[in-house]
Order: structure tokens, then sequence, then C-alpha cells
């Protein structure tokens, strides 16, 4: 999909990739937040290590918990996405989908999953 891409590795040695270097959405609003997330984690982490309060390998605990976050956002906007184009076929699962979100417990959850994003 146009403009919408994820790094597969977050961390390379000392380099480290956030925010809009590590993932592009093509939908709005996640993107700031997904990206602010990921540098409160990495300085976290950041911190700990060159306090001596925990070990390296922490360095590494940054990918495995903000590159699954990062393509939970990029499904989410996808989704997104593909919802608000104006082909038919978008447009028909937009109604099937309108449809299903009249029950509480469906639209409560697909307002978790967005929330989480
Ligand atoms: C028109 C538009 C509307 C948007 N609307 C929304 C919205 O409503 N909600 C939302 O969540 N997100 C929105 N976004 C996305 C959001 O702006 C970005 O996700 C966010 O700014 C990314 O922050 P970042 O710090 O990762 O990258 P950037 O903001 O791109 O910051 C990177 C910085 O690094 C600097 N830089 C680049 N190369 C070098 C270099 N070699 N040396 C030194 N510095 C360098 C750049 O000059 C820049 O200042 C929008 C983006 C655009 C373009």
């Amino acid at each position: 999909m146009a403009n919408s891409r994820h790094a597969e590795i977050y961390r390379s040695g000392r380099v480290f990739l956030a925010g809009d270097a590590a993932h592009v959405f093509n939908a709005g609003g996640s993107a700031l937040n997904v990206g602010l997330q990921d540098a409160i984690d990495l300085a976290g982490r950041l911190n700990a290590v060159l306090r001596e309060q925990a070990p390296l390998e922490e360095l590494d605990a940054y990918q495995a918990v903000r590159h699954p976050a990062g393509e939970h956002a990029l499904t989410q906007t996808r989704a997104q996405a593909a919802l608000a184009a104006t082909d038919p076929s978008s447009r028909a699962l937009r109604n099937v989908l309108g449809e299903i979100l009249t029950a509480r417990s469906t639209a409560r959850r697909l307002a978790e999953l967005m929330e989480d994003a």
C-alpha cells in the first residue's frame, strides 16, 4: 500500500530507529503517538543501561517490545486506509462493517484495537 512501511530491524549495534525512521503509516492519527512511545521506551532503556541499573541486553528488548507495536499500528492504519478508499469493493466492505458494528461488543473491540495503535 502506498507510503506504508515498516523497518524489519529497529537496532543495529549503536544505531536505533524510532518514529518515522522505523515506520510510516498511510492513515493519520497514530504516527506521532507510536513514535513518541518508541522514544519513551528507548530513553528508559538507555537511561537504565547508562546508569548500570540494567544489563546491555536491556537494549535488545526495545526491538522485542516496539516492533510488534509498530506492526499493530501498521495493520490498523492499513485497514483504515482500505476502508476509506472510494472504489466499489471498499464501499461494500464499509457497508458490511457498518452493519457488524451496530453490535456494541464488536464496536467496543474495534475501539480497543484502534486505541492500542
Ligand atoms: C502533512 C502531515 C500531517 C500529519 N498529520 C499527523 C497527524 O495528524 N497525527 C499524527 O500522529 N501524525 C501526523 N503526521 C506524521 C507526523 O508528523 C510524524 O509521524 C512525526 O513528525 C514523526 O516524527 P519523527 O521525530 O519520527 O520524524 P520527523 O518529525 O521527520 O523528525 C526528523 C528530524 O530529523 C531531522 N533530520 C533528518 N535527517 C537528518 C540528518 N542527517 N541529520 C540531522 N537531522 C536530520 C529532520 O530535519 C527532522 O527535524 C503528519 C505528517 C505530515 C507530513
